[in-house]
């Protein structure tokens, strides 16, 4: 880690001369300190040459940790821990809203959120990637929305705003990481349901099976809110999805252990990372987004300023 910089306020532009690029939306340009975000495990950039971390305030609170700014094929890219250095926030901590705020604050308008998951079908084995389209929500504690009525800090207050999130993911995104997989010869699942428990616990039996009955294809628990507030923040986002395990549900064993995840989740980290690189350096330029991502807000007034 070469510099640490602390950036006082996530909520207005910060340092920086240049502009974010264009980007559809409203609010202030942001800065260019970062094009791409990233929220995954520091596996994916302790190893990269040049980082600088950044401290970013957000008005929900910091975020999980710093940003780690890199840069991957030319693209610059905010890393942020999901769970924070150490791994010490469990899932239904983790300050979703800052997170994403923070990304957006330094420029960010596309986001990767690689998780690893549970397979539901016992075809998902360990080391499946599943690319998925659809979200279900099985959380119970989370702020999923910044559009809560109540007024930030600095006095702007939230309009009531409901975004669609019909198609939860960026098909951009989507398409560049299934096919940055199937450029390193790791034929993913293309689509899919993730449903988001709130963990920390795994599901019983019960729930797996009814999970599985329902049709929907890996579980998880933090790919939720992330999605929906990366939306209402009008950043395109896209989740790539290790399993690591075959749910309770879908398998006859003792069911899954915390040691097994980690395990598989070791085994394919340098591979999950080489997939997103690919994937990073094929997202188009923050400037030509034509997605509904970049279109969430349809022109209606948040009510405070996008940072
Ligand atoms: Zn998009």
């Amino acid at each position: 880690m070469a510099n640490t910089e602390h950036v006082a306020n996530g909520a207005g532009p910060v340092g920086g001369t240049g502009t974010a690029g264009g980007t559809a939306g409203t609010g202030s340009a942001g800065t260019d300190l970062a094009e791409i975000g990233v929220i995954g495990g520091s596996g994916f950039y302790s190893f990269l040459d040049d980082v600088t971390e950044i401290q970013i305030d957000t008005p929900y609170g910091p975020p999980s940790d710093s940003l780690f700014l890199g840069e991957i094929a030319g693209r610059r890219v905010a890393f942020l821990p999901r769970h924070g250095r150490g791994h010490h926030l469990p899932p239904h901590r983790i300050n979703y809203r800052a997170n994403l705020w923070a990304l957006r604050s330094v420029g960010a308008r596309q986001v990767l959120g690689p998780c690893a998951v549970g397979g539901l079908r016992p075809e998902y084995g360990p080391g499946t990637l599943l690319v998925p389209d659809q979200l279900v929500d099985r959380t119970k504690s989370r702020t999923q929305t910044y559009f809560d009525g109540l007024p930030l800090p600095g006095g702007a207050v939230p309009n009531v705003v409901h975004v669609s999130l019909a198609d939860p993911y960026c098909p951009v995104g989507r398409e560049a990481a299934l096919d940055a997989a199937r450029g390193r010869d790791w034929e993913p699942v293309d689509g899919g349901a993730l449903v988001v428990i709130e963990g920390p616990r795994f599901s019983t039996r019960a729930e797996s099976l009814w999970h599985q009955a329902q049709g929907w294809s890996v579980v998880g628990m933090t790919g939720h809110p992330e999605a929906v507030l990366a939306r209402e923040l009008e950043l395109c986002y896209s989740t790539l999805t290790l399993v690591t395990d075959l749910d309770a549900g879908a398998e006859t064993g003792e069911g899954v252990s915390h040691e097994e995840v980690l395990r598989v989740f070791a085994a394919n980290v340098d591979r999950l990372r080489g997939v997103l690189f690919d994937a990073v350096a094929a997202l188009p330029p923050n400037g030509s987004r034509d997605c509904l991502c970049a279109k969430a807000l349809g022109g209606m007034d948040p009510g405070f300023e996008l940072p």
